[in-house]
């Protein structure tokens, strides 16, 4: 019989992780299948309740639900507790682990087109949401010194500096004020939803200040480039988009659950081929 895996979020039905993670499962020959289950936020603890009872291995968990699981597990690893958020669940003899692959995914994935260490890096962060707190806590936990942040509501940015419990120097700034400032920074990180799919239009700044070195990198994947990496790359910029997080965090979640390393050039190949577009 095989081990049964999935995701639950709220919406689901678009979710791409049943390709990426099936295909895995097929690859490496093993016997598991991923499924993705809707699950409103009222039916989250009992939703959380069966696939432990059912013997579910492992699964994912997305939006609404990466904070509010947390009282239904278990135990925390260190990347749910530095994140304060769960992403991926092990289901190990009858308990349920909560852990966190976003930030060390999408860190994996950046560093991958980086020049130098990252931890030589001046980097900015647009955003202080859920995401943003993530990559940021995992740069700084790495050695990452040189952080700032700016967001739309600059005390949530505040919020956020002052609940890193990693050793930085960071300063919360406003968009105008960051957009104005652009030059000090190496790479510029954007977290927010600002561009995502159907708001093709929107960008959180313009990067026409950007010093010419600069990696300009967005976590958002849908479009693959958005306006903000547009204009990046229309300046010369080296752009980096939010595939590489997305397929990192499973790759991670996948490895956690079967000690096996999937194929990220396979992952990235049928994400491509789901989003309509080529690698950039
Ligand atoms: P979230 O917690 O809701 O993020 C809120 C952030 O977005 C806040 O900083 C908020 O600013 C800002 N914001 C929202 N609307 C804005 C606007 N109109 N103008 C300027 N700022 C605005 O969401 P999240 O969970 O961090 O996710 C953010 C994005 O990351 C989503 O698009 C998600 O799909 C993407 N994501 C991608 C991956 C991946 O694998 N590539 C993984 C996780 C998330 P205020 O504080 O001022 O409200």
């Amino acid at each position: 019989m095989g081990n049964l895996y999935g995701v639950i979020g709220c919406p689901i039905k678009h979710s791409m992780s049943p390709d990426i993670h099936n295909d895995a499962f097929k690859e490496k020959h093993l016997n598991g299948y991923y499924h993705a289950f809707h699950v409103e936020p009222e039916r989250l603890k009992e939703s959380v309740q069966a696939l432990k009872i059912l013997g579910v291995k492992g699964f994912n968990v997305t939006i609404p639900h990466k904070i509010s699981i947390i009282p239904y597990l278990d135990e925390l690893d260190e990347t749910a507790k530095i994140a304060g958020a769960v992403n991926t669940v092990i289901n190990v003899e009858g308990r349920l682990i909560g852990h966190n692959t976003d930030g060390n995914g999408y860190v994996r994935s950046l560093t991958k087109i980086l020049q130098k260490p990252i931890q030589e890096q001046k980097i900015l962060i647009i955003g202080a949401g859920g995401a943003a707190r993530g990559i940021y806590f995992t740069l700084a936990h790495q050695g990452c010194s040189e952080i700032d942040l700016c967001n739309r509501t600059v005390s949530k940015a505040e919020k956020l500096i002052n609940e890193c419990p990693f050793g930085h120097t960071s300063k919360a700034l406003s968009l105008e004020q960051a957009e104005q400032q652009l030059e000090n920074y190496d790479v510029i990180i954007h977290t927010t939803a600002v561009g995502m799919h159907p708001n093709v239009e929107q960008k959180p700044l313009s990067v026409k200040h950007a010093k010419r070195t600069a990696v300009v990198s967005d976590i958002v994947y849908n479009p693959i480039k958005t306006s903000l990496l547009q204009e990046a790359e229309e300046q010369g910029l080296t752009i980096h988009n939010g595939v590489g997080m997305f397929v990192h965090q499973a790759a991670l979640a996948f490895t956690l659950w079967t000690g096996i390393e999937p194929s990220i050039e396979r992952m990235t190949a049928i994400v491509y081929d789901k989003l309509g577009g080529t690698s950039c």
